[in-house]
């Protein structure tokens, strides 16, 4: 099976680009969704959390209380790095136990944080969305209320556009207007079909 990694900055475009995936019928296997179904209720993960960090990551209804945890390993390198190695090795073997149940003409594996975490090794091509730092900026004022300062230290605390670039095979640029995207995925998609039938 062909696998692709679709990565990019934060507000880059990369649910816009993996949606128009998704809808030339290919299969799209997002990583950000494998992490929030592993700590789901009564799931494995969400009890080592637990055992690891207290009760206070809980919410009142048993679920994971996300804003809680995020405040718990804020300030505290210890308890980031404790969550990092819980959660990694599930949300890697959910990722490939997806990956194997699911068919597709090849697929297509969302992993935001592909450089920053040194994964290109779970794919067979990189892609990266690609734009103007600016325009993310610009974006996640607009879609998420993102003060300028609060968006551009979301973007510091990323990889740097250029070692995501250099981690490419392929590149998307998403600086124009988003219909523009459609051509270039439909393009991408083309070549990607014919490596997956010489495969
Ligand atoms: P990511 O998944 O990388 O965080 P999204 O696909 O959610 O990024 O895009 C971030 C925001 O920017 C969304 O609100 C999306 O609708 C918008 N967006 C994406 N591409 C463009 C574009 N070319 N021009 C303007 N807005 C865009």
């Amino acid at each position: 099976m062909l696998r692709i990694g679709l990565t990019g900055g934060v507000a880059s475009g990369k649910s816009t680009v993996a949606a128009l995936f998704a809808g030339l019928g290919v299969t799209v296997i997002d990583t950000d969704r494998i992490a929030r179904e592993i700590v789901e209720p009564g799931r494995p993960a969400l009890a080592e959390l637990v055992r690891a960090l207290g009760t206070v990551i809980l919410g009142s209804r048993g679920a994971l209380d996300r804003a809680a945890l995020r405040r718990r390993i804020f300030a505290d390198a210890d308890a980031r790095r404790t969550v990092e190695r819980i959660l990694h090795p599930v949300i890697l073997a959910e990722l490939e136990r997806k990956s194997r149940e699911a068919g597709g003409p090849y697929q297509l594996l969302v992993v935001p944080l592909l450089v920053e975490r040194n994964l290109a090794g779970l794919v067979d091509r990189v892609l990266v969305v690609d734009c103007d730092p600016e325009s993310q900026i610009e974006r996640l004022i607009k879609r998420d209320g993102e003060t300028r300062e609060s968006a551009r230290a979301m973007l510091a605390a990323q990889a740097p556009r250029e070692a995501r670039l250099a981690a490419a095979d392929d590149v998307i640029q998403n600086d124009g207007e988003p219909a523009a995207l459609a051509a270039s995925v439909a393009t991408l998609d083309r070549r990607y079909r014919e490596m997956a039938a010489q495969a």
